[in-house]
């Protein structure tokens, strides 16, 4: 009885897995997991049949899981002005686009097509933060615009986000040729741009995506997976760190921990009020 539960499982997750919107928490989702949050047991003898399966990332979302369990990073003081630097003036995300777009400060306007300042609402309660523009958002403007853009969007789908309603941008504006890593030079000059982003839209949550992003932010070479698994300080703000969209499409075994990252801000949301 319990192989033709899991049988079931195994067809209603291959089925769902073809829906798309869910596709992300599906993918991180083994029958051994469902089995484990509809109270069943792989080896025990079921008591009835199976007549439906509960939706899974419903259920998953309601698990309580702790806050704070490991060391976190605190970078600035609560309420202080992030920097009050050379774009203190720049009073709007449109102007700090502006800014950005006919930014010299480093060498990467030379070689890029567009720069990509980042877009999403300016009342988002969520930031998104990632590296640097690829091959795609350099030829359309738009961050997070290509495969792992697309991957992105159905993460934040998964905590019932869409693009719209937060702020996606990086911590360069331009393309590094190549899409080699940023130099440090190019991070000192880029990232007051970021700085001044977070500081106009003042969300509740930062999201940082991969190495890159989360080092940057929270002036650290700790590894990501030290950096994981707590909710960091961003000038007051909470800061989650989970993996890059592009390193889960290498590497799909690190999707359930980003889902377990990603519910993590979820809560912080719902915590911090109306949610979005
Ligand atoms: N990778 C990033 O870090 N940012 C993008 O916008 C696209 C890919």
């Amino acid at each position: 009885m319990a192989d033709n539960a899991s049988e079931l499982l195994r067809r209603y997750l291959e089925q769902r897995r073809d829906s798309g919107e869910r596709e992300f928490i599906l993918d991180s989702m083994t029958v051994e997991d469902v089995m484990r949050i509809v109270g069943a047991r792989a080896t025990a003898p079921a008591a009835a049949p199976v007549e439906r399966v509960p939706d899974p990332p419903v259920e998953r979302a309601d698990e309580a899981a702790p806050l704070d369990v490991g060391p976190s990073i605190v970078v600035g003081k609560v309420g202080a002005d992030l920097f009050g630097g050379p774009f203190a003036s720049l009073n709007t995300l449109e102007a700090v686009a502006a800014h950005a777009t006919a930014c010299k400060r480093c060498a990467l306007w030379s070689t890029a097509t567009n720069c990509v300042p980042g877009e999403g609402s300016p009342n988002a309660q969520l930031v998104c933060v990632g590296e640097a523009p690829g091959e795609q958002e350099d030829l359309s403007g738009r961050p997070f615009f290509g495969k792992a853009g697309q991957l992105l969007t159905k993460i934040l789908a998964a905590i019932d986000l869409k693009r719209e309603d937060v702020f996606i941008c990086n911590v360069l504006k331009h393309r590094p040729p190549g899409n080699r890593n940023p130099l440090p030079d190019e991070v000192t000059a880029c990232s007051p741009y970021l700085v001044r982003q977070i500081e106009l839209i003042r969300p509740r949550v930062i999201l940082a995506f991969g190495t890159f992003a989360a080092q940057t932010l929270l002036e650290t070479k700790l590894s990501i997976g030290k950096l994981r698994g707590t909710v960091h300080r961003y000038y007051g703000v909470p800061l989650i760190v989970t993996y890059h969209p592009a390193a889960l499409l290498r590497n799909p075994a690190w999707k359930r921990p980003t889902w377990d990252d990603v519910q993590h801000a979820r809560r912080l949301l719902d915590r911090a009020g109306d949610g979005a």
